[in-house]
């Protein structure tokens, strides 16, 4: 018997009670991962987090290819060249929905498509003949070459290959260190922001307003960032980059210019906001953009900035969002009402990429009448999963790293009535009869915004309320039909 099937025995559960007295579902727990799950209430507890994956226990989390693919997808004037087997670029293939106001060649996947022989006497050769064929048809504004697992086993010179191509070509062939292997899916984060960070610092700056921000971390998934922007513009405030939402190599280069940036989703752009500070004296400040409480203070976090520290030019600013928040609120409150009379009561889990969502989503559901009984994330630190815990309710499952095994037991467990995740959640969801709302990389409905927590609350309500689940086994042999729309 190997190590991970010894894992599922009995004997090697790990439930804060007496295993005899809990529901079969509740005991499907690693050992090794006991310390990265808390049920609220059952004491203090330190989470063990951003650590490897255990082997075996087949993962949520993406590679880290996967993770500087994903930040890097939405550079939509950039030729991205996967260097390694097709399978690493059919999986990241146009994995976003992210939009863009231009051009669209982020859409295209590029690979280098290695085989045996390419790992036997190398691939640079094959590297560079595809830089210099795609280079001259596509007329990027730069190329971003991605490394994988199977470039780190042969060790090709990626970054000599890349530099050879930049002086062949006149533009910046930028190699991006992701080998797939090398550690989890921050590692991948890290990449894309020390690849991004080669052209931040080498664009113009002088016409930049001093009432200026960067958008980090947001990706424009069905054109999000253009609603945040559109927010940030009335408050009398111009954003210089999205980063990388609708992003573009010059936007990129300029970005050291703008007076602050904004980092959502710490995880995917924390890093490169830190060298900003570092190497440029930029300030960042976190924000959220989902959910009505996280919106509104993370656009009185920047307008409270902008008057402490060009009190002149920002003069009014933080009434100027004032009033936009209440306009937005007094066309959002009446309508979240209605939906709030079906809901109120109903549970909900959520399991995400990154914590910040964590967050925002569970005062989101507050505002439904739903609670949030399962909370989760592929990347969150010990503090974010402390004050995660300390928002939810007693008995809510804290969980870190997650795999489908955890995920279905707890799903049964708590009996929600949705689980929010991504792409990787929703077959568990619809295996197990439980509604889904994809939060994540695919979906085409804008959620962030005043705007997007409108367009929240009408996907869940829809999704709770159908009929459909009062057919689910499950609900059956409860004998607990849920109510018609
Ligand atoms: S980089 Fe490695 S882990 Fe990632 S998709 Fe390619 S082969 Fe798989």
């Amino acid at each position: 018997m190997t190590e991970t099937a010894k894992a599922l025995t009995p004997e090697h559960i790990a439930c804060p009670e007496d295993s005899a007295a809990i529901p079969a579902e509740r005991a499907t727990i690693f050992e090794e991962r006991k310390d990265q799950i808390h049920r609220v209430g059952d004491g203090d507890f330190a989470m063990a987090c951003n650590r490897d994956s255990l082997a075996g226990a087949v993962s949520q989390r993406a590679c880290v290819f996967c993770g500087s693919r994903v930040v890097l997808y939405p550079i939509a004037d950039a030729l991205h060249l996967v260097h390694g087997p097709i399978g690493c670029a059919a999986y990241t293939w146009d994995i976003r929905g992210a939009l863009s106001s231009g051009p669209e060649l982020h859409r295209l996947s590029f690979s280098t498509d290695l085989q045996e022989l390419d790992v036997v006497f190398g691939g640079e050769k094959k590297l560079a003949k595809a830089l210099d064929e795609l280079i001259p048809r596509y007329e990027p504004k730069a190329a971003f070459v991605y490394s994988t697992c199977i470039v780190g086993l042969i060790g090709d010179d990626l970054a000599a290959v890349c530099k050879a191509a930049s002086a062949r070509h006149g533009i910046p062939v930028i190699p991006v260190q992701s080998e797939g292997f090398k550690g989890n899916k921050r590692e991948g984060y890290l990449a894309a922001c020390k690849a991004m960070r080669t052209l931040v610092g080498t664009g113009e700056t002088a016409d930049i307003s001093k009432l200026s921000v960067n958008i980090m971390g947001d990706f424009n998934l069905a054109g999000e960032t253009w609603i945040i922007k559109d927010y940030l513009n009335r408050m009398g405030i111009e954003v210089v980059a999205g980063i990388t939402g609708d992003g573009r190599v010059d936007d990129l280069k300029r970005a050291h210019g703008a007076a602050l940036n904004l980092v959502q989703c710490s995880g995917s752009t924390q890093d490169l906001a830190k060298m900003m500070r570092e190497d440029f004296g930029i300030p960042f400040l976190r924000v959220s953009w989902i959910g009505i409480e996280d919106v509104a203070e993370s656009l009185y976090a920047v307008a409270e900035h902008f008057e402490l520290t060009q009190p002149e030019l920002a003069a009014g600013m933080v009434e100027r969002t004032a009033l936009l928040v209440r306009d937005e609120l007094a066309t959002l409150m009446p309508q979240l009402k209605e939906f709030r009379r079906d809901l109120e009561g109903k549970k909900a889990a959520v399991y995400v990429g990154g914590s910040f969502k964590a967050f925002s989503l569970v005062k989101a559901f507050r505002h439904l009448g739903m609670e949030v009984v399962i909370v989760g994330s592929q990347t969150g630190t010990e503090d974010d999963y402390r004050e995660l815990a300390a928002i939810c309710a007693p008995g809510t499952i804290v969980v870190d790293d997650a795999n489908p095994l955890e995920l279905s037991a707890f799903l049964k467990e708590k009996d929600v009535d949705i689980f929010v995740g991504g792409v990787k959640e929703r077959p568990i969801a619809f295996k197990l009869g439980v509604g889904f709302c994809d939060h994540n990389h695919e979906r085409k409905i804008a959620l962030e915004g005043f705007v997007g927590m409108l367009n929240f609350a009408k996907e869940v309500h829809a999704s709770v309320m159908s009929p459909i689940w009062q057919f689910v086994p499950r609900r059956e042999s409860q004998n607990r039909p849920i109510e018609e729309a």
